[in-house]
This record gives structure tokens, C-alpha cells and sequence, in this order.
């Protein structure tokens, strides 16, 4: 083979190479309500700003569900859920200034935006006005490659949207305050719940279960308002001063007797029901997403009270979450699976029988050969 001929082949080699280094071993829904099913994507090389992780475990949201399931519209398949995603710092540019090779790190629900609309400049990017980059089912800052999120091997991430993970809690416990520890946080933050302040938590889920313990870590009083009757013993152990059955009709009986509502139920209920717990000029804030649900205005006018929403939170406050959690050793309560039993977790969710959060534990996926590591 002559000299220059090697050299063709050599660099044909060398670029199969480079290409299969970034083959990612994954799970994905080819389709809306398909089950998850091995799938190989492809990460990209760090750019100078960006880290490439090696993702250890990541949570199952139940956004996760709602989104393989299209259940609000516009899903892009196939889809890669995950957005509670803990790992290692592998690899990166060379401009990357924030982390060290080996860091243990954390990506949220989103991996961009815009970093110019007046939400990103204040830190609050989660409500990008320019288009937020979500970690799976969007598309990157190009408009055309899609985002594939934590239900795989590694990710590709600009070194501004990854987060510190708290040392002192086990990493398993720590991946799901990277979504339902945020969501929850924000919140109870934003609307200033303090110390002594009545707090009840709607739905006592992946959410639900976070937002008992940080409401209790701040101080508050905190009530489960729960459609699950056989929650009661847990929810006291997790830090709940009381538990209300929403099955049984006299929950109502509880009128005007909340200082904030925080509401993380998946399914459709009553608004209006929870509404009148409110005190006077009090707050209620939505988290769950269900479908679209009825809203009388009379809960609202009769006591001037404020139904409102709230989306996970920004990277600055994400970081501030995890220092919080590290210093008051708040983790959630975690059942780690490996991901070939990803399809039977969806379903116990479904069944609201997830004690609290599922992890995936990415080590299962990178020993079945399924995809290159
Ligand atoms: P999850 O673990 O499934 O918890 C949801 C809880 O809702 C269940 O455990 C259950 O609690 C309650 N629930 C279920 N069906 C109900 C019904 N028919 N009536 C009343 N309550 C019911 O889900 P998650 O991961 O915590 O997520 C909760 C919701 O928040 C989802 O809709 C998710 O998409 C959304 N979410 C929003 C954001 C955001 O930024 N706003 C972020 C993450 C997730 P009980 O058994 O105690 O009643
Ligand atoms: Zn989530
Ligand atoms: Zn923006």
C-alpha cells in the first residue's frame, strides 16, 4: 500500500474510531405509548465549553411518563427520557473552567437556552423567553438535533447547565433533587413559606415526598392531602405533622385552615375542593401537570386567594438546592432499579406505588453490550 493510501485508510480508521467513542448505549420509546426498548444514540464530542458525563443513576419523573405517552402533544421520537441525571466528568474542552476531570455532577431538565432574554439574565432560565433547551424531547440551540436525555450511558453538557452534587448524600439519593427536588423547592422559596407557616402538600409522589421534607426543613407545619389512605404511617415518617385522606369526602372539612398549597398531583382532582383550605390572601401552587382541569371562580373570590404555577427552577436556585439538601441531609427516598425493569416502574407510578422516586442504576445498561460505552 503506498504511503499516501495508508494515510486515507488510517483516517478512516481514525474517524470510525472517534465515531464510535461517541455511540451511547440507551433506552428509548420509538413512538408515543410504545414501551422503552434498547437504543443506540450518539453524543457529541465536547465542545471547548462543554463536559462529557458518565451518567451513574437517573430518576424517573413522571413527566418522563407523560411525555413518552404524548400526553401533552408535540413529542419528538424517537424519545430518550431522563432529566435527573448524576454522573462523573469524563472528558472536556479545553476552555471548560468550572469542573475537573472525575467532578460528580448533576443535569437537570434542561442542558440551554438563550442566556440573553431578561429570564436568563436574571437566573431564572427555566422560563427562557427564546426557547429553553429541555435535556430530551427538544431540540439543541441549532433547532434540529434532538436532545436525549438520562435513561443512557453518558451526556454532552455545556459546562453552565451542570450542577454540583452534594457529597454527603449517596448519589442515588441525590439524582431525584435534580427535578422533583427543584420543582418542589422553588416554590416554597419563591412564595416565602417560613417557619410555622401551615403547609399542605397535594399528592404524596416522587414530588410530594421532596416537597414534605424541604417544607419541614424549612420549619413549616406540614399536612399531606393524599388519595392514598395506606400513605398516612409513611408520610408521618417522612417529616408530615398530619395526613388528610382525600378519599373520603370530609376533607373538606378542612376549610380556610392552609398559610400555602402546594400541589404536585399527576391526575386529574378537584381544584376547587383544595382551593377552599386556603386561608384568606393565601397561596396555592401548582406543580402536577394533569390534564386540564375545571376552575370556579368562586373558590377564588370568596377569600381572595391565588392559584398559581410553578416551573422546576433555575440553575443558580438548582445549585442552592443541593447545598441545602447537603447541609440538612435531605436525599429522597429512592428504590434503585436497573433499566431493563424501566417498563414495570412506569406501571407501579401509574399505580401511585413508587416509594418515593425510582433511580436507574446506568451500570445495568452499560453490562448488557447493547450499545458501545
Ligand atoms: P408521582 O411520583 O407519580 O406522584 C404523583 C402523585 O399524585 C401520586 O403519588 C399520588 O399521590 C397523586 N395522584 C395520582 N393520581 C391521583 C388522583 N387521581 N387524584 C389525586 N391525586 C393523585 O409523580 P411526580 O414525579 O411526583 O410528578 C407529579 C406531577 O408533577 C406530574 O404531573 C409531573 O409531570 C409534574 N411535574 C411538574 C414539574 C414542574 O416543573 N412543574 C416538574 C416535575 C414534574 P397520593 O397517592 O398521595 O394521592
Ligand atoms: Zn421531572
Ligand atoms: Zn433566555
Amino acid at each position: 500500500m503506498s504511503l499516501a493510501r495508508f494515510a486515507v485508510s488510517h483516517a478512516k480508521l481514525d474517524r470510525k474510531v472517534f465515531e464510535a467513542m461517541l455511540k451511547t448505549a440507551a433506552y428509548a420509546a420509538a413512538h408515543a405509548r410504545a414501551p422503552l426498548a434498547p437504543f443506540t444514540i450518539e453524543r457529541r464530542e465536547p465542545r471547548p465549553h462543554d463536559v462529557l458525563i458518565e451518567i451513574l443513576y437517573c430518576g424517573i419523573c413522571h413527566s418522563d411518563i407523560h411525555q413518552v405517552r404524548d400526553e401533552w402533544g408535540g413529542g419528538i421520537f424517537p424519545m430518550v427520557p431522563g432529566h435527573e441525571i448524576a454522573g462523573k466528568v469524563v472528558r472536556m474542552g479545553d476552555k471548560v473552567q468550572k469542573w475537573n476531570l472525575g467532578d460528580i455532577v448533576g443535569v437537570g431538565c434542561f442542558v440551554d437556552s438563550c442566556r440573553e432574554c431578561e429570564a436568563c439574565k436574571a437566573g431564572e432560565e427555566q422560563y427562557c423567553e427564546r426557547g429553553l433547551v429541555l435535556t430530551y424531547n427538544g431540540y439543541e440551540r441549532d433547532g434540529k438535533t434532538p436532545t436525549y436525555g438520562g435513561y443512557s450511558t453518558r451526556i454532552t453538557v455545556d459546562e453552565n447547565y451542570v450542577l454540583r452534587m452534594p457529597e454527603r448524600i449517596p448519589l442515588e439519593r441525590a439524582a431525584p433533587l435534580l427535578c422533583a427536588g427543584i420543582t418542589t423547592y422553588s416554590p416554597l422559596r419563591h412564595f416565602g413559606v417560613k417557619a410555622g407557616d401551615n403547609v399542605a402538600v397535594v399528592g404524596l409522589g416522587g414530588l410530594g415526598h421532596m416537597a414534605v421534607k424541604l417544607a419541614k426543613a424549612i420549619g413549616a407545619h406540614v399536612t399531606v392531602l393524599s388519595h392514598s389512605p395506606t400513605k398516612r404511617e409513611e408520610a408521618v415518617r417522612l417529616g408530615a405533622a398530619d395526613f388528610i385522606s382525600t378519599a373520603d369526602e370530609s376533607f373538606k372539612k378542612n376549610a380556610e385552615r392552609f398559610d400555602f398549597i402546594l400541589d404536585t398531583a399527576s391526575a386529574p382532582h378537584d381544584y376547587n375542593a383544595y382551593l377552599s383550605l386556603l386561608r384568606r390572601d393565601r397561596t396555592m401552587v401548582l406543580v402536577g401537570l394533569p390534564p386540564p382541569t375545571p376552575l370556579s371562580a368562586h373558590a377564588l373570590v370568596s377569600r381572595r386567594r391565588r392559584l398559581t404555577g410553578s416551573n422546576i427552577g433555575g440553575i443558580r436556585e438548582t445549585q442552592e438546592l443541593l447545598d441545602f439538601c447537603g447541609s440538612k441531609n435531605v436525599g429522597a427516598e429512592v428504590e434503585v432499579i436497573p433499566i431493563q425493569k424501566v417498563n414495570e416502574a412506569y406501571e407501579r407510578v401509574d399505580r401511585s406505588d413508587v416509594r418515593y422516586r425510582f433511580v436507574i442504576d446506568l451500570a445495568s445498561l452499560k453490562k448488557t453490550g447493547t450499545g458501545q460505552n
